[in-house]
């Protein structure tokens, strides 16, 4: 069958949702028997989100072949069974810098480059390809940004142009738009709605299907009245009602016939959608009673989107125990020395996620020293885990004011240091140790267990890597390198044996957890949260803590 074109678009407001909606159309079609890929195109000028700080973009998702990309790429796998790579995300960034250099060269023979047709078919030509490369039925299209924004007026226009190169018949386009609510007036206001079709339309795109973010149901009324203003039918107007569960949205949409809708418009052969994974998965993600206290120790802790895969890959793993996370989020600059520890008392389990910069690390450091000797399950990726070289340097190895040369040049021990690969790199964009790389686990240490295998392909993000003079003195005091680079020249994974779970690893496995097949190393973790929490019951629980302090 030709491949068919869904884009999306979104209205009013940004931030709701358009991602998840794109991906649960994935979801959806996906479990109907059909292969889908994705794409995000985010109309910054940036060429990818690596140099932004996650205050202002949020979480930088990595793709298996060591794109750093936006953070929807999460979504987008984590819905459906597609593999993301640096032809998922488009900025426009990307596009001028590539037109821009192509003038360079002298590929347009003199012409004058403009940004119709030039930038727009520099835009359609990735969507094409993205299209060609792999051997998706359906490629969705997400367009960042909202309608009437400057920024995303030559991706609008790109798509407009698409359909007469591969057929009306062949695209469909989704509005994702937001119903607010007037209190005063009880009512659910369909204007803004109204104004922002009235935009697209303006540009030459008529929507064909329209997807309302709504905090209540509406009902008939509104729903003819959105079709008539939008020039849509009234069966082609959906709600995407605010939910206590993410991973139910999909379930909503198809209860209202969506994929039927999108069947027909496309004419697509879809026998029958099988969501009994997913509907489990939401069963035990809001009906779970027992609960885990999982502590997040970092300094971007007040944005959540800047850990958003953590935080999925722990609903996954809290998913797979049936178990629910009482999520604690701390801020460790503000971990001192004496009683801000005392939050630690609360906590199942803690985890450090990655991050940059010597802002916190301190707090970090004691955080650990208190996981490791107090039986603390911990749970260190990336500078989770330098931070846990550290402190196992100074304070179990002797080695006093052990550090890593990224927050102290001048440390005596640098046992963490910049890998060799990185002295010789200038520009900071795309040059870390990015993306997948082989690991070689120890045969029955902890990780290898949970893994269940031998070898496994992880994705990296970073500069520095434990520093292999050490290795032998960390290693004779008991640290255990569990999994390393299969030429055995860089360590991966650090455990403890005498511990109830101490793992920390180099790469990011938040970025490999599915809902349905979380990632070993975060299913153990909150297992072993699971099994300290069943060992000190109820009411005995914060007296017991305490004393262990
Ligand atoms: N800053 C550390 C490094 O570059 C850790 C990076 C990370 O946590 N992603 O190695």
């Amino acid at each position: 069958m030709s491949t068919r074109y869904i884009f999306v678009t979104g209205g009013v407001v940004s931030s709701l949702g358009k991602g998840i909606t794109t991906a649960s159309m994935g979801c959806l079609l996906e479990a109907g028997g059909l292969r889908v890929t994705m794409m995000k195109c985010d109309p910054y000028i940036n060429v990818d989100p690596g140099t932004m700080s996650p205050f202002q973009h949020g979480e930088v998702y990595v793709t298996i072949d060591g794109a750093e990309t936006d953070l929807d790429l999460g979504h987008y796998e984590r819905f459906t069974a597609s593999t993301m790579s640096r032809l998922n995300n488009v900025t426009t960034g990307q596009i001028y810098k590539s037109v821009i250099d192509k003038e360079r060269r002298g590929d347009y023979l003199g012409a004058t480059v403009q940004v119709v047709p030039h930038i727009t078919d520099e835009i359609k030509n990735r969507i094409l390809a993205l299209g060609r490369s792999g051997s998706a039925d359906i490629v969705i299209v997400e367009i960042g940004g909202t309608v009437g924004d400057i920024e995303s007026l030559p991706f609008l226009e790109a798509i407009r142009q698409f359909v007469f190169d591969v057929g009306r018949e062949n695209t469909l386009f989704v509005h994702v738009t937001l119903l607010p609510y007037i209190g005063g007036a009880h009512e659910l206001k369909t204007k803004p709605t109204q104004h922002s079709v009235r935009a697209l339309r303006e540009i030459g795109i008529q929507p064909d299907l329209l997807i309302c973010r709504t905090p209540t149901r509406f009902g008939e009324d509104a729903q003819r009245k959105i079709a008539m203003f939008c020039n849509v039918a009234p069966s082609e107007v959906f709600q995407a009602i605010d939910v206590d569960e993410v991973h139910k949205i999909p379930l909503v949409l198809r209860d209202q016939g969506i994929v039927e809708t999108l069947v027909r418009k496309l004419n697509l052969e879809v026998l029958h959608t099988d969501m009994s994974g997913w509907e489990d998965l939401c069963r035990r993600l809001t009906e779970s009673t027992e609960t885990v206290s999982i502590g997040v120790a970092g300094k971007y802790i007040n944005h959540h989107d800047a850990y958003k895969s953590i935080y999925e890959a722990l609903r996954h793993a809290a998913a797979a125990n049936e178990v629910k996370i009482d999520l604690v989020k701390i801020d460790t600059e503000a971990l001192g020395d004496g009683e801000e520890l005392s939050v630690l008392r609360r906590l199942d389990g803690l985890l450090i996620p990655g991050g940059f910069g010597s802002r916190g690390v301190e707090g970090k450091i004691r955080a650990i020293q208190y996981a490791r000797t107090h039986g603390l399950p911990f749970f260190g990726i990336c500078l989770g885990l330098q931070c846990a070289v550290i402190e196992f340097a100074r304070n179990v190895c002797g080695l006093e004011d052990a550090n890593s040369t990224e927050f102290d040049e001048e440390t005596p021990h640098p046992v963490i240091d910049l890998l060799a690969t990185q002295r010789t790199v200038t520009n900071l964009g795309g040059t870390m140790r990015l993306g997948g790389y082989d690991c070689a686990l120890l045969e029955g240490s902890r990780a290898q267990r949970a893994y269940g295998v031998r070898d496994v392909r992880e994705r990296h993000r970073h500069r520095y890597e434990l520093n292999n003079r050490y290795r032998p003195r960390l290693e004779e005091h008991g640290l255990v390198c569990s999994g390393t680079a299969p030429d055995g020249s860089l360590v991966e994974i650090c455990e403890l044996r005498d511990h109830p779970w101490f793992v920390g690893c180099q790469f990011h496995p938040e970025f490999q957890s599915r809902p349905l097949s979380p990632h070993p190393l975060f299913r153990e973790f909150v297992a072993a949260g699971r099994r300290r929490r069943r060992s000190i019951p109820g009411g005995e629980r914060e007296g017991a803590r305490k004393s262990l302090v």
